[in-house]
């Protein structure tokens, strides 16, 4: 499995959001540096799954059974679009592992979404909810689409078709979808209403759903909030106190946006901020809020003032003390991870470093609070909106944030603990701690002597 560190050599030429390559030599160089790793998100995780399932002494057997998916679905959208033409797009619903309750994950909207990915996430998922204890198993979606380049009524038919085509394996009691990358709230209420349809009303099959339509308080922030108790959790180790910690943020959609809120909220500074269209930075600070309004209100990301538009590698290499990634998987490889001038990485996003880059961090002192722990707050909170629907019971914010709070903060003392007694990083014992728990639960079911 280490053999697969030595395949982050090249990096991506497509995908990265900033547009066609320049192929000149000079440019290709400096393109290598900033764009995604060759490596896909389905090796990274394989990397990090076999690393602990060898310190762990699973048989191969076994560990090949709880690195698979249980079921694989794939499914064809097809949808006229306003160009009058017929269009294909593909479904993805994978399950990966449903030993310790219904499966539980995000929907992709994304152009580069395939099964590999789709596979990768769904895994991640496994281990998260189990590293936070929370009774789910590991899903997730997607469909290759993206939404910059389809009106509202498509993507509210491609939405439908999605749930008309996978709904038989889905539910309350089987897998409960929720939004990801690409996808939001309005998403999940297109696919809670479809279900309805064949169903009867349904709040519980999916979550992350609007407030007017059964949602949680909380739910929108969760990710972005769990990160940054993540990140206090964190701060003692490097005597950082939030209030004179300086941040940099990779990707300002949901998660980032949040984290960057709740971070500004504790007096940290946001010195550093990317997103598909580009890059800002500010040694004095760029505001959070403001920022975000101004994209609310059409602006993009370059053209907001106050704070001064850079290159991606000038975006990189922005002195912070936290660099928050919330943006796809791949972002941190070897090409560019010595760029990083951060002491604490806190993963917002789904396999945003790839193994070779988590090792050049790791040498230069970096703490590396990884995805599966870090950005569970979402999935945390989707299990209080389940849990609420369930019971047709609301909790107001308050309470959903210190809920949170309390199975984050649990969650980083357990992982830490194990860290510190094996004396390996925090992934190794993020990783070693959600296997044995799902294996655990399989031995119990019986499904594993
Ligand atoms: P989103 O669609 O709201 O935001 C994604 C952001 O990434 C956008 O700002 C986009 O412009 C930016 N981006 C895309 N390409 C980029 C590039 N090359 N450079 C810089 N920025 C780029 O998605 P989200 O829901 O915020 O998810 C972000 C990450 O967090 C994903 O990896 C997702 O899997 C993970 N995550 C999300 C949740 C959740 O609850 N939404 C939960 C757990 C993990």
């Amino acid at each position: 499995m280490a053999d697969q560190v030595t395949r982050d050599e090249e990096t991506r030429t497509h995908g990265d959001g900033h547009g066609p390559p320049d192929k000149s030599p000079r440019e290709a160089n400096r393109a290598l540096a900033t764009q995604r790793a060759d490596i896909s998100s389905y090796e990274i995780v394989t990397h990090y799954f076999g690393q602990a399932a060898e310190r762990l002494g699973l048989p191969d057997d076994v560990a090949a059974l709880f690195h698979s998916s249980y079921r694989e679905v794939q499914v064809q959208i097809p949808v006229r679009l306003s160009d009058g033409k017929l269009h294909v797009f593909s479904g993805y619903r994978v399950q990966h592992n449903g030993a310790r309750g219904p499966y539980k994950g995000g929907i992709r909207y994304h152009p580069e979404v395939d099964l590999d990915e789709v596979r990768a996430l769904a895994e991640l998922m496994t281990w998260k909810t189990a590293i936070a204890g929370i009774p789910y198993g590991g899903a997730k979606g997607g469909v290759n689409i993206d939404v910059h380049q389809v009106e509202d009524d498509e993507l509210q038919r491609v939405t439908r078709t999605l749930m008309d085509r996978i709904e038989k394996v889905l539910g309350p009691t089987r897998d409960i979808p929720a939004p990801d990358v690409g996808t939001d709230a309005q998403t999940m209420a297109w696919l809670m209403d479809e279900y309805g349809k064949l169903h009867g009303h349904t709040p519980a099959c999916v979550t992350g759903k609007p407030l007017a339509l059964e949602g949680s308080y909380g739910r929108e922030a969760a990710t972005g909030r769990g990160v940054v108790y993540m990140f206090r959790e964190a701060a003692p180790q490097l005597d950082l106190t939030p209030s004179e910690t300086t941040f940099a943020v990779q990707g300002y959609g949901n998660v980032g946006s949040w984290a960057a809120r709740i971070m500004q909220q504790l007096g940290a500074r946001m010195v550093a901020v990317s997103d598909a269209s580009g890059s800002l930075r500010s040694p004095t600070g760029i505001d959070a809020e403001r920022l975000v309004a101004h994209l609310a209100g059409g602006g993009k990301l370059h053209e907001f003032e106050g704070a001064e538009s850079c290159s991606t590698e000038e975006f990189l290499e922005s002195p912070c003390d936290v660099f928050f990634p919330a943006a796809l998987g791949g972002m941190i490889h070897r090409l560019n991870a010595d760029r990083l001038r951060c002491r604490m990485i806190v993963e917002g996003a789904n396999s945003p470093t790839t193994p070779a880059a988590e090792q050049i961090l790791l040498d230069k002192g970096v703490l590396i609070v990884p995805d599966v722990m870090a950005n569970a707050g979402g999935v945390v909170v989707s299990y209080f909106e389940w849990v609420q629907n369930l019971q047709h019971f609301r909790w107001d914010e308050r309470e959903v944030n210190d809920r949170l709070g309390r199975i984050m903060r649990k969650a980083f003392r357990e992982v830490s603990a194990t860290a510190r007694e094996q004396d390996v990083p925090l992934r190794v014992a993020a990783f070693e701690l959600g296997i044995e728990r799902v294996i655990q639960a399989a031995r119990l079911r019986g499904y594993l002597r």
